[in-house]
């Protein structure tokens, strides 16, 4: 028997340790089999190429639980250790870099570990002591036993073990008991170890007999050694990419397309990415990829190491070339990292392009299901942007898909206003700008139908790209000067008796909404009145509703235009029809109104010739007088116009038509309004 210390210089490790790990206690089971598998993947290879020549055996790796004696057991056959293998890795190599790593990243609290070395060690952040009972492959080499409990003070002795081979058996502390249970141990290595390339075997299968579960005596195998990344693309069918979807996610739907990634050179990464389908809610179809280390599950957390709309993707990535061992922060300014992050772009962007190639109604057909993402990818990432604005779709309203290319060649000539602005026409919803919509189609116009959740991010963001083009929604503007094409045509109404019938247009709904009572000289076949809303404000509440800085937009009420049209016959009428009811008292406040103006006009400008002091106090009183009069003239009008407008069957019934085509009219309004046109027919 022999005793020594191990050449830690730190007095006393495993409290740092405990406490490094503190978040992470279960890793020390996928430390312990990647270990395992490590020793029995060496021992093949030194078969394969003749160094090894004896029996290899059953390899499988076996995990057991003693509740009894709280232990656990994880047994391999693998290379096994001699005692001075024993010494050099587990006593000395081991911690010399622990060492290394706690001098390096004292200040990284998150930090990771395992694969730098410490693996092995992080069994005592569960255990009061552990056993290694290893013997090598090597023949002629006695068993040993190393035992450590937890002080640097270790055993080292010769033992009795026939076969080769690695047994760690860590004695749980009193912290560490939920390790006991075979659920708990199961579900830990179903998350590290499912796609571990040696066997790992935990307990038996059972099966359902005499109304019970009874165990059947056949190994029941964790994990599925050959997952179908680590095979050649050429060997895979569709079948087998959607049968390892299933495996990595039983309750997924369906996904759409996936990427084979096999990278070698200037790093090592393989990996296949499913494209799910993605409805809605960004949020809780992230994180669905899972990150390996040669098949050792590392993270499902993959932010830092792919960009974040990549984060929607479902699939697995394995690279030994990410380093685990470092703080997220630390992650993202690897160089090593962000090549690895440049390239899945590349190739998703690629692969994309390929299916778009090759099956276009293929690619159709799934286009509405895959747009978040590409959208997504298309707002944040300005290389992905540059490849997939080639494949990117765009839905019209009678469900017709174009490339930007082919769209911009489809309006370029009917679209393009007199200042040489391209107009791309939209929709958020076929039903509810159902007569805008018509409206454009009759002029020979094209509407775009966006309504996905972020369609009008990302048209924000073209419009930054293209040149000479806006967006504009098809209720934004009359359609005369959502693209105008000429000067607008002469108004038959002059601007005071525009302004008089702002005042009797004034009639707002109940219903909260707000507007503003403007006129657009539009020609006389247009509609008298429209109910239009700014492109800008209402674009930047809805981006503000995903969130993004944006909430002081998001407060503000809706705000629409009442459009009226004062070259229709109709306004024209309503126009006659007020002069001849309330021509007399309007004439009258005329009279007043011009005269006060007069007045105050001539007093303001004798207040001018003088300096401020020489104004007598009287004078501006005077000045303010008229002032306060002409204010009380003007409201008077206000009230003769408001109450003629109130009482006018015709205004409230435009208003209302307009409000109705814009599926504004509801409740106690459109009663009224069914009750009012009853009454006019
Ligand atoms: P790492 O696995 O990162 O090298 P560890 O501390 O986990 O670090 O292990 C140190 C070394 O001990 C390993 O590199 C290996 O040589 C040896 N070792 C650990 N476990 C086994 C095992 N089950 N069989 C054979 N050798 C082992």
């Amino acid at each position: 028997m022999q005793t020594g210390r191990i050449g830690v210089t730190t007095e006393n490790i495993f409290p740092i340790i405990k406490k490094f790990l503190y978040s992470d206690h279960e890793i020390f089971l996928r430390e312990l089999i990647s270990n395992a598998v490590d020793a029995t993947q060496k021992l093949k290879t030194m078969s394969s190429v003749g160094d090894y020549k004896g029996e290899m055996g059953d390899l499988t790796i076996r995990v057991f639980v003693d509740k009894k004696k709280k232990t656990i057991r994880v047994s391999d056959r693998g290379i096994g250790m001699t005692t001075e293998e024993l010494d050099k890795y587990l006593n000395q190599i081991a911690f010399s870099s622990a060492n290394d790593f706690l001098d390096k990243y004292k200040n990284e609290t998150n930090a990771i570990i395992g694969h730098f070395g410490l693996g092995f060690y992080s069994s005592f952040m569960v255990s009061d002591k552990v056993e290694v009972i290893t013997k090598s492959w090597q023949e002629e080499v006695p068993a040993v036993k190393w035992t450590c409990d937890g002080s640097p003070e270790f055993t080292i002795e010769e033992i009795r073990k026939e076969e080769r081979g690695t047994d760690v058996i860590l004695y749980l502390d009193k912290d560490s008991k939920e390790f006991l249970e075979e659920d708990r141990i199961e579900q830990l290595l179903r998350k590290y170890c499912k796609f571990l390339p040696t066997e790992i075997a935990f307990g038996q299968e059972k099966e359902w007999k005499d109304s019970k579960y009874v165990e059947t005596g056949k190994d029941k195998i964790i994990n599925n050694t050959k997952p179908a990344w680590t095979l050649k693309p050429a060997d895979l069918k569709d079948e087998d990419y959607l049968k390892f979807y299933r495996e990595l996610y039983p309750m997924g739907d369906e996904p759409l397309f996936n990427i084979h990634l096999n990278v070698d050179y200037p790093f090592k990464l393989t990996g296949i990415l499913y494209f799910p389908k993605i409805k809605s809610n960004i949020e809780i179809q992230k994180n669905k990829i899972q990150l390996y280390c040669n098949q050792v599950f590392v993270t499902d957390s993959v932010e830092g190491i792919v960009p974040e709309f990549l984060t929607l993707l479902h699939g697995v990535l394995d690279s030994p070339d990410i380093p685990l061992n470092v703080s997220r922060s630390y992650l993202q300014s690897d160089s090593n990292v962000k090549k690895i992050s440049a390239h899945i772009t590349k190739k998703v962007a690629d692969r994309l392009n390929e299916i778009f190639k090759n099956n276009r109604e293929e690619f159709e057909k799934k286009w509405d299901n895959l747009k978040l993402f590409i959208e997504y990818g298309m707002i944040t990432e300005e290389k992905f942007y540059e490849k997939a604005s080639k494949f990117a779709l765009l839905k019209n309203n009678d469900d017709k898909y174009f490339t930007f290319e082919e769209y911009e060649k489809l309006i370029k000539e009917n679209q393009t206003d007199k200042n040489k602005t391209l107009v791309y026409l939209y929709s958020t919803s076929k039903t509810d700008q159902y007569t805008y919509i018509e409206k454009a189609k009759n002029k020979g116009y094209d509407v775009l139908l966006l309504d996905g959740q972020l369609d009008v991010h990302l048209i924000n963001h073209v419009e930054t790209k293209l040149k000479d083009s806006r967006f504009v929604r098809v209720d934004s503007d009359v359609i005369d000067k959502l693209i105008q094409k000429k000067e607008a045509a002469e108004s038959k109404l002059t601007r005071e008796q525009q302004d008089d019938l702002r005042s009797v247009f004034n009639v707002k709904p109940k219903s909260k909404e707000v507007y503003n009572v403007v006129f657009e000289t539009l020609d006389e076949n247009e509609a008298p009145v429209i109910i239009t809303q700014s492109e800008y404000m209402r674009r930047m509440k809805e981006m503000s509703q995903l969130g993004g800085g944006l909430n002081f937009y998001g407060e503000l009420p809706d705000s629409f235009n009442l459009v009226v049209n004062p070259n229709h016959p109709l306004i024209l009428k309503i126009n006659e029809d007020l002069h001849s009811t309330e021509g007399a008292k309007l004439t009258e406040n005329n009279t007043e109104r011009k005269r006060l103006k007069e007045e105050i006009s001539f007093m303001e400008k004798e207040h001018k010739k003088k300096k401020e002091e020489e104004v007598s106090q009287f004078e501006k009183d005077d000045l303010e007088k008229s002032r306060k009069e002409l204010e009380a003239i003007e409201n008077t009008r206000k009230e003769i116009l408001e109450s003629y407008g109130t009482a006018n069957k015709l205004v409230k019934q435009l208003v209302d038509l307009a409000l109705l085509s814009n599926n504004m009219l509801r409740g106690e309004d459109l009663s009224v309004f069914v009750k009012r046109s009853v009454e006019l027919l």
